[in-house]
C-alpha cells in the first residue's frame, strides 16, 4: 500500500480562496483584518517564520505590521508594545513570536494580549474556550492539522486518534480538537510505556514531538491517517543515509544543500498508511493558513457585529425590512 499524500499546500489554497471571499465582504463594510506582528531579537529563523506570515497577508490583501524591538528589550517594553497594539482598532492580531529574548517574561507578555486579538491561540481565556467547546481562536497548528484531516476525507468521530506530544501550542489542544470532533483520543509524552504498542491502536496518529523519523512502519496500523507535525533539520551524513537509505532524492537533496527536512514520522511508514502528510509541504503551510484565517476571525467577530448594526442604522429601510 502507498499512502495517499495529504497536501498541505493544496488545503492552504483552498483556504485562501475561501478566506478572500470573506475578506471581500468585511471591506464592504470598510473593515480591512490587519495583523501586528512583534518580533524581539535577531533569530534567525523566528526572521524567516515571520516574514513569511506578513508576505502571507499581503498575498491576502490584510493589512500588516512588524515591529522589531532589540534582543535586549525589556519585559515592560513589550508589554507597552502589546498594549499599544491591544488598543488600535484597526489591529485584528497580534503575534508575538517566539522564543522571546531569555531575559523576558514570555508568560507574561503573551497574557497581556486581549484575547480577542490572540491569533495564535495561546492565551489562557482560548485555551479554556477550547476546553469548554466555545467559539474561540484555537491555535493555529492544531486547527490546521483538523482542516487536514477533514478536507482529507478521513473519518474522526469514532475514530481511535493517538496524539504524539503534549506541548501546550500542539499536542494539548489537538487532542482537545479531536475529542470534541468525537474521536477516542489517547495523549502520549516521554514518559508512556510501549508507545509502538500504543501508536499501533491508531486509526489516526498526530505526530508532534521533534524527533527525526522516531515513528517507523511498524509502528503504524495499516491503512491509518498520519499527521507529521514535527519538522527537523537533518545536518549529519550519517543521520541522512540511516534516515533515508531508500530515498535517493531526499540524500541527494542532502548532498546538495548539507541539510534536509524530516518530520517525527519515518518517510517509510507511507508504504503502510492509507494517507499521510508529507514534510514539507504538509502542516507546515496549515499553520500560516490558520493564523490568516484567525485574523479574518478576530475581525469579524471584534468588528463585524458592530459595523453591520453602523450600516443598519444609517439605513433604516433595512432595519424595518429586518424587523418585518
Ligand atoms: P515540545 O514543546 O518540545 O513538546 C514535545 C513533546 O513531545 C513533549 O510533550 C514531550 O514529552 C514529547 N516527547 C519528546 N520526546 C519524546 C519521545 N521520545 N517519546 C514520546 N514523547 C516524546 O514540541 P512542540 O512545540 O509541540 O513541537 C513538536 C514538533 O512539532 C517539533 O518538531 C516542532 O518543530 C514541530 N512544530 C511544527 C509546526 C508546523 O507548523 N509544522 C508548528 C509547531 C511545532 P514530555 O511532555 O514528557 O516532555
Amino acid at each position: 500500500m502507498t499512502a495517499r499524500t495529504l497536501s498541505g499546500t493544496a488545503i492552504r489554497d483552498e483556504i485562501y480562496s475561501e478566506l478572500k471571499g470573506e475578506i471581500a465582504a468585511l471591506e464592504a463594510v470598510n473593515i480591512r483584518p490587519g495583523l501586528a506582528a512583534v518580533l524581539a531579537g535577531k533569530n534567525p529563523a523566528s526572521q524567516i517564520y515571520v516574514r513569511n506570515k506578513i508576505e502571507a497577508c499581503e498575498k491576502l490583501g490584510l493589512g500588516s505590521w512588524l515591529h522589531t524591538p532589540s534582543s535586549d528589550a525589556t519585559t515592560l517594553e513589550l508589554l507597552d508594545l502589546v498594549l499599544e497594539l491591544n488598543s488600535r482598532d484597526d489591529v485584528d492580531g497580534i503575534l508575538v513570536q517566539l522564543p522571546l529574548p531569555p531575559q523576558v517574561d514570555a508568560k507574561r507578555v503573551l497574557e497581556a494580549v486581549d484575547p480577542a486579538k490572540d491569533v495564535d491561540g495561546f492565551h489562557p481565556i482560548n485555551l479554556g474556550r477550547l476546553v469548554s467547546g466555545r467559539e474561540g481562536l484555537v491555535a493555529c497548528t492544531p486547527a490546521g492539522c483538523m482542516e487536514i484531516l477533514r478536507r482529507g476525507g478521513i473519518q474522526i468521530e469514532g475514530a481511535n486518534a493517538v496524539v504524539l506530544g503534549r506541548s501546550d501550542i500542539v499536542g494539548k489542544p489537538m487532542a482537545l480538537l479531536l475529542m470534541h470532533a468525537n474521536a477516542t483520543v489517547t495523549i502520549c509524552h516521554s514518559k508512556t510505556r510501549d508507545l509502538p504498542a500504543v501508536v499501533r491502536q491508531a486509526d489516526i496518529v498526530v505526530a508532534a514531538i521533534g524527533r527525526a523519523a522516531i515513528v517507523e512502519p511498524g509502528w503504524v496500523r495499516p491503512g491509518a491517517a498520519v499527521i507529521d507535525v514535527g519538522i527537523n533539520r537533518i545536518t549529519e551524513a550519517d543521520e541522512a543515509q540511516r534516515i533515508f537509505a531508500n530515498f535517493p532524492a531526499k540524500l541527494a537533496q542532502f548532498r546538495e544543500k548539507g541539510s534536509v527536512l524530516v518530520g517525527d514520522v519515518h518517510p517509510a511508514v507511507a508504504e503502510v498508511a492509507g494517507a499521510m502528510t508529507p514534510v514539507p509541504g504538509g502542516v507546515g503551510p496549515l499553520t500560516i493558513a490558520m493564523l490568516m484565517s484567525n485574523t479574518v476571525k478576530a475581525a469579524r467577530l471584534r468588528r463585524g457585529a458592530l459595523a453591520a448594526s453602523r450600516a443598519q442604522s444609517a439605513n433604516p429601510a433595512d432595519k424595518t425590512a429586518a424587523n418585518s
